[in-house]
């Protein structure tokens, strides 16, 4: 190759190969792998497994990819030895620097197995990667949101795994072509299998798709009074409603589908308004990407504040109902 990497033992055209077993990450991965693959002037390869994978190929295109792999045609459900096979075999043919998964539950399953197979590093929910001179730096938060771990890999391939939300999907290129490639790929028989797939149950609620939400915190005394943010919510046109963990944790007055922070839900949506929250940094780990972020508090000082955009100081029970007339009014 003309480029002198000693440290790269993997080099081919392809710089990074992207999985995720959902559609929505995977385009958010893309987006990343392309601003890495265009800084060193190299290709992106998507990975698309599953009997839908065919059909989806060219949104993969149209969303970054200059290859797709298609294969595993036969797999009704995920399996985490099935794919960690699949993608040991094309990192291994493709040679990629980088692998990115997405870090949802079963790419949390996947990404070790891949590293194990491949002996590689594995860098785990990386919020930021770059390229830094000759190396790809990838950060990620530690020590429940009180650090910033900043890694690079001794040697390559390098696995990371990224949480949802962290990069935006580039919009649909509809002109933009690329090659999809159709991979039998044989699986071996395993020594897991899924014996049953039950749904969970949910509100159906979706805090890390909503464009508005309004969350609540301890601040509020009883689960009655939660009515005030329904209302809120609904002069605001059905935003949709966040919680900390203590009131989906330990109170159970919301649905963990409600849960906002480090380990709950990653929101980012346009407007995040956080009503008698004290903004604790496992809290905020969860909301800082918000666009504009309006904080209720009675206590001046909340940590809450410093992650604001508006704030009001105040006691929730006097500001929400104040804030729900004037929006009427205003509406
Ligand atoms: C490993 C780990 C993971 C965690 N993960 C998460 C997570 O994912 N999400 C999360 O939220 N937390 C998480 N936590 C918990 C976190 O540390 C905080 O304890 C939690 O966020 C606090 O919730 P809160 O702000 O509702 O309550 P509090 O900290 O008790 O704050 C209540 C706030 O309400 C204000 N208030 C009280 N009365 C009023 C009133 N009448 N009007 C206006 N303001 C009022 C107070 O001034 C205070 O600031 C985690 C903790 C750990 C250790």
């Amino acid at each position: 190759m003309p480029r002198d990497w000693p440290k790269r033992a993997f080099w081919g055209d392809i710089m990074v190969v992207v999985y995720s077993d959902l559609k929505r990450n995977g385009f958010e991965l893309l987006s990343k792998a392309r601003e890495l693959a265009d800084k060193r002037g190299n290709k992106v390869c998507a990975v698309v497994i599953g009997k839908d994978a065919g059909t989806q190929a060219q949104e993969y295109i149209q969303r970054g990819a200059d290859m797709v792999i298609v294969t595993g045609s036969s797999m009704e459900h995920f399996n985490a030895e099935d794919v960690s096979d699949i993608l040991e075999v094309v990192v291994k043919e493709e040679r990629p620097e980088i692998v990115l998964i997405a870090s949802t539950k079963d790419g949390k399953e996947l990404a070790p197995r891949l590293a194990s197979k491949l002996d590689a590093g594995c860098i785990s929910d990386a919020n930021k990667i770059y390229v830094d001179g000759d190396s790809i730096l990838a950060e990620r938060v530690v020590y429940s949101g009180n650090g910033i771990a900043v890694e690079q890999f001794g040697s390559f391939p390098g696995i990371i795994t990224v949480p949802g939300k962290a990069f935006d999907p580039l919009p649909i290129d509809p002109g933009r072509t690329g090659e999809v490639v159709n991979r039998d790929i044989v699986l071996k028989q395993q020594r897991s299998s899924i014996v049953d797939v039950q749904k969970m149950v949910s509100e159906g609620v979706n805090v890390e798709e909503a464009e508005k939400i309004v969350s609540c915190g301890r601040g509020f005394k009883k689960s009655d009074d939660l009515k005030l943010i329904e209302e809120l919510a609904r002069v605001m046109n059905g935003n949709t409603l966040g919680c900390s963990r203590p009131i989906a944790a330990d109170l159970k007055w919301l649905s963990e589908d409600h849960w906002v922070g480090l380990s709950g839900h990653k929101v980012k949506p346009k407007l995040y308004i956080a009503c008698g929250i004290s903004g604790q940094i496992q809290h905020v780990a969860g909301m800082r990407d918000s666009g504009i972020i309006v904080a209720i508090n009675k206590d001046a000082d909340a940590p809450i504040f410093n992650s604001a955009d508006y704030g009001i100081v105040g006691d929730l029970y006097q500001v929400i109902p104040k804030l729900i007339e004037a929006i009427r009014q205003k509406m």
